[in-house]
């Protein structure tokens, strides 16, 4: 048996080798906190839920799924970027259905890149990013991402044949795991350079609603040429709590839209009606679900940013996403740091070197673990480190 070439060549899962050390210490009986992983611990609103059981109880919810997802996800989506983002999209042509976001940004390679192509990521970023990329036996062009340019992806200095091979650029903002923000000029430029390569932009959108101080998340389909050459995918996971459904759209230019619809025509056969509907209460309810658990978040971002810096870590608060991004003391690489705050404060946080090139020399803290663990990772980390 063999399998694909592309495989061989895929980089090992970065929590994988976490999870084995946490594993050794559970072992031993040691108790310890995860802020590793970017999973909401609250649990989905009670009342996208009971939408959820009603929808159970509809029998045309239990046959197959329209591939696109069905008209009235796909209208409540484009209503929804209406409301939020004042985006007009056409819910037959601009918008898809996905089965979470992770699924659509994966099969946007199959659908935009040959082997031996190159896709544009951020240098530190989302994996997916260059996996797709990987699996399509295509090459990742990691664009730098320094905390002195704010961790906006730099594309200035792309070589020639890279670029003249170039189908995607991810961007991702507010972003995971840095909590940078975007500004207007950013994303014009972007667009345009993308116009000008005949690139495609994706926009990851995952964390437009965990926003902090007064500050209100962008679409990329906000800027007059977006729709030219933009992609724009949103997910419902950390939103609205909703890991474990698996729910998202993607939406923008109807090209590439349509382009992953035909790919995922081929593969699946859309998301149960049933989470469909779920999704569509959340996304036409009342929004205080959102505010409520960004109040939660910004409490905890404070209580986490209050003990690094007893510890004398400088650190930024983020205005944006459940994640604190912070450099490591002097002399310590990513993965020392991590695993020392794992083995004396029992501590798990991701080392920066796991998104990318650039990623080295900061860890990643993940808010979404209870205020009681939280405070007792945080009593941990001030008394042992
Ligand atoms: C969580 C996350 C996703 C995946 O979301 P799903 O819709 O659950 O697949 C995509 N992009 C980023 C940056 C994320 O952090």
């Amino acid at each position: 048996m063999k399998t694909a070439d592309c495989l061989n060549h895929m980089a090992p899962y970065l929590f994988a080798q976490i999870d084995k050390k946490r594993n050794a210490l559970k072992e031993q009986g040691i108790d310890v906190i995860s802020l590793g992983i970017g999973d909401p611990d609250m649990p989905t609103p009670a009342h996208i839920v009971d939408a959820m059981k009603t929808a159970l109880d509809k029998p045309e919810n239990h046959q197959y799924p329209d591939y696109s997802g069905s008209l009235a996800y796909r209208s409540a989506c484009a209503q929804w970027m209406k409301n939020r983002f004042g985006v007009d999209l056409d819910p037959k042509t601009e918008v898809l259905g996905l089965i979470g976001s992770k699924e659509g940004i994966a099969h946007l390679h199959t659908a935009f890149v040959n082997p031996g192509d190159w896709v544009l990521a951020p240098s530190i970023g989302y994996p997916v990013y260059s996996g797709g990329a990987t699996l399509q036996s295509a090459e990742t062009y990691f664009m730098p991402m320094r905390a002195e340019q704010g961790f906006l992806a730099d594309f200035d200095n792309i070589p020639e044949e890279v670029l003249s091979r170039a189908k995607i650029m991810f961007l991702g903002y507010p972003n995971n795991p840095t909590g940078a923000l975007a500004t207007e000029e950013y994303f014009d430029k972007a667009i345009d350079f993308c116009i000008e390569h005949d690139i495609l932009l994706a926009h990851d959108n995952a964390y437009s609603e965990i926003c902090f101080d007064g500050y209100l998340a962008p679409s990329i389909l906000e800027r007059p040429r977006a729709r030219e050459c933009c992609i724009e995918f949103f997910s419902l996971s950390k939103a609205y709590n909703m890991t474990g459904w698996r729910i998202a759209f993607a939406c923008g230019n109807a090209e590439a839209v349509a382009a992953l619809g035909t790919v995922k025509n081929n593969l699946d056969s859309g998301q149960f009606n049933a989470i469909q509907d779920a999704a569509i209460t959340a996304l036409t309810a009342p929004q205080t679900c959102i505010s409520e658990m960004c109040a939660l978040y910004q409490r905890r971002r404070d209580l986490v940013v209050d003990a690094l810096r007893a510890i004398g870590m400088e650190c930024i608060a983020p205005k944006a996403t459940i994640y604190i991004w912070t450099r490591v003391p002097e002399g310590e690489t990513s993965e020392s740091f991590a695993t020392r705050l794992l083995e004396k404060a029992h501590v798990i946080v991701t080392p920066g070197s796991g998104y990318g090139p650039d990623g080295e020399g900061f860890i990643r803290i993940s808010l979404t673990t209870p205020d009681d663990r939280l405070l007792e990772a945080v009593r941990r980390i001030k008394e042992n480190m």
